[in-house]
């Protein structure tokens, strides 16, 4: 067993270690600036000040005004927020039997599940676009699907919305939001964006990209957990669910949870900051990992792009590496692992725990002998380079000997 202080944590699109930046900003407004900011004091002001100031910050990473970002209490939440949200306003618009919405099997559960939602009670029909199998949703895989539907952008009425992930939360693809934008906007589609593992490891610009609602949430990039933003464009058909005391100008009802959103602000100043640095250091940990791993176990393959892509190992987040390896069980590996002081997971922290093959594996076709032997790493600016050979040796170790045990030839 190793000693406690030798943890090894690659697990980071699960959720990432508060920044003790991020800590010490968030400290005062737990002890003394407790106020509520909607109160008519001084100390209510200073936290609403506190509030606003993050709000910019957050706006500031994504290229947005300050009023089109509102706070929630994670990923889920806005999820679920954009999409009800958006298909309220424009239910009256679409003109036609129904909105529509078009996604994919990749999607994370907050926005599959919301779609099954909206779907079973009648509010909208789905279409969903095939993932390509190395994982990307392809812009011209979406035009197709739309093909033929005859929508058009004509007037200021939207069809329906399409809600795409800007990258993977299991094996970390990124898509092209760019050429997706452009199919959306030509067939007359909002287009809502999961961008809870991209904000603050890539580049996400709202100015650039036609996003008209993106969700983020603060603790996958060194923010505290519970709070999250929802991105709406201004002039996007938006009626909120929320209903309450009308904070966040009626979008999000609820007291603002203020040291969450001051750690936001933080954590989103920082990855801003931080970003090119990062990629490139965090990046060269996940290739050394990858052709460690994809060169020394037999059986293994990379989900997502294939290993040694070198053309297409970019259109993966810095810090995400994921594998399959045929013959062992994943939640086995994890476990092994685990004993050896390393924290790692099969696939999305839900899907560790549901026991179920993942959704995203069986969407990109990864094969029955492969698919119960996943195993997600995700590294950090935390992680060292001696962490990566040292879980690059375990990994391989704990792999054949569960092979050895299991008569895998
Ligand atoms: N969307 C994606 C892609 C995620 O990875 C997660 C969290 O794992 C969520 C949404 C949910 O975010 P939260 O945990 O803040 O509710």
């Amino acid at each position: 067993m190793m000693a406690k202080n030798e943890l090894i944590y690659l697990d980071n699109a699960a959720t990432t270690k508060v920044d003790p930046l991020v800590l010490e900003a968030m400290l005062p407004y737990l002890e003394d600036g407790f106020a509520n900011p909607s109160a008519g004091y001084g100390p209510a002001h200073k936290a609403r000040h506190a509030v606003e100031e993050a709000r910019k910050e957050v706006a500031e990473l994504i290229g947005a005004e300050p009023d089109e970002v509102f706070f929630t209490s994670g990923g889920t939440e806005s999820d679920q927020l954009a999409l009800s949200g958006a298909l309220a306003a424009i239910g009256g618009c679409a003109g036609r039997s129904g909105s529509v919405i078009v996604s994919d099997e990749l999607e994370h559960p907050a926005v599959r599940n919301t779609l099954a939602h909206l779907e079973k009670t009648g509010q909208a029909s789905l279409i969903k676009v095939k993932p390509e199998s190395n994982g990307f949703i392809g812009a011209s895989a979406l035009s197709e699907v739309l093909e033929g539907r005859g929508f058009t952008s004509a007037g200021t009425c939207k069809n329906g919305i399409i809600s795409i992930m800007t990258a993977n939360n299991e094996i970390g693809t990124i898509n092209d939001m760019d050429g997706i934008a452009g199919v959306a906007e030509q067939n007359g589609f909002l287009l809502h964006s999961d961008a809870v593992q991209a904000l603050g490891h890539i580049p996400v610009d709202v100015s650039r990209t036609g996003f008209d609602l993106l969700s983020a949430s603060a603790h996958k990039l060194g923010g505290p957990k519970g709070i999250g933003m929802l991105y709406i464009r201004r002039g996007t058909p938006f009626s909120s669910m929320s209903f309450g005391g009308g904070q966040e100008r009626g979008i999000r009802s609820g007291t603002e949870n203020v040291a969450g959103i001051v750690g936001f602000g933080r954590a989103a100043q920082l990855a801003g900051n931080r970003m090119e640095e990062d990629r490139v250091y965090v990046s060269g940990l996940r290739d050394r990992l990858i052709s460690r791993i994809c060169a020394e176990i037999p059986d293994t393959i990379l989900t997502g792009p294939a290993c040694f892509n070198e053309e297409e190992k970019d259109r993966r987040l810095p810090g995400s590496a994921s594998f399959a390896f045929r013959g062992i069980q994943g939640s086995s590996l994890v476990i092994r692992l685990d004993m050896a002081g390393i924290c790692a997971s099969t696939g999305s922290a839900c899907s560790a725990s549901s026991g179920k093959n993942s959704h995203v594996l069986s969407g990109i076709g990864v094969s029955p002998e492969y698919i119960g032997g996943s195993l997600r790493i995700t590294l950090s600016r935390g992680n060292t380079p001696d962490e990566i050979e040292r879980a690059a040796d375990i990994i391989a170790r704990s792999v054949a000997d569960l092979r050895r045990l299991g008569n895998y030839h």
